[in-house]
C-alpha cells in the first residue's frame, strides 16, 4: 500500500494490493446490515472502517523513491458511512430531511477529526448504482481522509484563487449570482443553497449544489444550513429519479477546502454527475473524456434544467 506520484500528470496514485481480496456482490450477506460485527444494534447512521482501504493511519513504510520514481506512505483513513439500517432502501435521498442531517453531521465530525491530526484533506463521496461499480446495496457513501489535495480540488483552488487576486472577489460567489439573475439553469433553491446545471456541465445530469453564504468547509455551517442541505440534496436526487421513473446512477462529491492554510477564496459545494443521457442511455467517459481530458455534451445544459426542473417539481413531501 502506497502512492504513487505521476510526474507527468503531476497527480497522485493510491496502489494497495488489499484491495484484490474485496468480496464483490456477496449473495445473502451484508456486512453493513444492523447486527453485524462492524456495525452493531442501536444507530440511525454509522461509521465503519473500510476493510480493504487503500490509506490507512499506519502505512508501511516502503522504503526510498527516487526521481522519477516517487513515492509516499498511503498515511489516512477509508471510512464507510452505512446511511440507514434499513438495507432496502434505494438512495440516501429516500431518507427523512431529520436522518438526511445526521448524515451530513457525521460528515462535519469527521471533517473536524481530521483537522486535529496531521491530515490535509476529507473528500465525501457517494456513488450509486451498479453503473459506477458500486458493489453493497446497501445505502452508504465514503469518507476518504487524505494527505494530499485531490487533483480536482488543487485546480478549482488554483483558478479561484486567480480570480481572487484579479477581481478581489470569490468565483463562486459571482457564478451563484449569474446563475440566480440568469435562471434558465438553476433547478432548486431553498433559504440556504442553490442547486444548478453548471453552464459548462460535463456529465448529462450533472447539478452543482452551493452554500448560498460563502463558506469553505462543511463544519461551517450552521444547524439551520445543515438542514436546508439536507433539503436540497434530497429534492435533487429525488428529481433524478423521477427523469426517467428510475434509479439514475450517479457520483455525488462534496468539494470544501483543505484542512490546513487559509483559502478565503474557496466556496463549499457538492458536485452530482447523473449519468443517463437525455436519451435515456448510459454516458461514458471514453476516448475524448479518458484519453483526452475534455467532455462532450450530447445536449445543452439549459435543455437539462428545465427537464429536471420539472422533475423536482413533482417531488411531493411525502416521497420517502
Ligand atoms: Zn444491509
Ligand atoms: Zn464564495
Ligand atoms: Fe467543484
Amino acid at each position: 500500500m502506497e502512492l504513487r506520484w505521476d510526474p507527468i500528470l503531476q497527480e497522485w496514485v493510491m496502489v494497495s494490493n488489499v484491495r484484490e481480496e474485496r468480496p464483490w456482490r456477496p449473495e445473502g450477506f451484508c456486512p453493513f446490515c444492523p447486527g453485524m460485527s462492524e456495525t452493531g444494534y442501536g444507530w440511525d447512521v454509522v461509521l465503519v472502517e473500510n476493510r480493504y482501504p487503500m490509506l490507512t493511519p499506519k502505512p508501511p513504510n516502503k522504503g526510498v523513491s527516487r526521481w522519477p520514481y516517487i513515492k509516499a506512505p498511503a498515511y489516512g483513513k477509508c471510512l464507510i458511512l452505512v446511511e440507514t439500517p434499513k438495507h432496502d432502501l434505494d438512495d440516501i435521498s429516500d431518507l427523512g430531511l431529520r436522518d438526511i442531517v445526521k448524515v451530513i453531521k457525521k460528515v462535519v465530525n469527521v471533517v473536524l477529526d481530521a483537522e486535529r491530526s496531521r491530515f490535509n484533506y476529507v473528500l465525501w463521496f457517494r456513488n450509486k448504482g451498479k453503473e459506477v461499480g458500486v458493489s453493497l446495496t446497501h445505502p452508504h457513501s465514503q469518507i476518504y481522509v487524505l494527505p494530499f489535495i485531490p487533483s480536482k480540488i488543487a485546480r478549482e483552488l488554483k483558478s479561484s484563487r486567480e480570480w481572487f487576486k484579479a477581481r478581489g472577489n470569490c468565483l463562486f460567489c459571482t457564478i451563484i449570482n449569474e446563475e440566480i439573475k440568469a435562471k434558465s439553469r438553476v433547478v432548486y433553491k431553498n433559504d440556504c443553497f442553490i442547486a444548478f446545471v453548471p453552464f459548462w456541465a460535463h456529465w448529462p445530469f450533472e447539478v452543482h449544489i452551493y452554500s448560498l453564504r460563502h463558506v469553505g468547509k462543511v463544519s461551517e455551517l450552521d444547524n439551520n444550513e445543515i438542514y436546508f442541505l439536507s433539503d436540497a440534496l434530497k429534492k435533487v436526487l429525488q428529481g433524478l429519479k423521477k427523469v426517467f421513473n428510475k434509479p439514475m446512477p450517479y457520483v455525488m462529491v462534496m468539494h470544501q477546502s483543505p484542512l490546513r492554510g487559509d483559502y478565503p477564496y474557496y466556496h463549499l459545494h457538492i458536485e452530482i454527475y447523473g449519468m443517463y443521457r437525455v436519451s435515456g442511455m448510459l454516458k461514458y467517459a471514453a476516448g475524448m473524456e479518458l484519453g483526452g481530458g475534455n467532455f462532450t455534451y450530447d445536449t445543452t445544459p439549459e435543455h437539462v434544467a428545465s427537464i429536471l426542473r420539472e422533475a423536482i417539481g413533482k417531488v411531493g413531501i411525502n416521497d420517502k
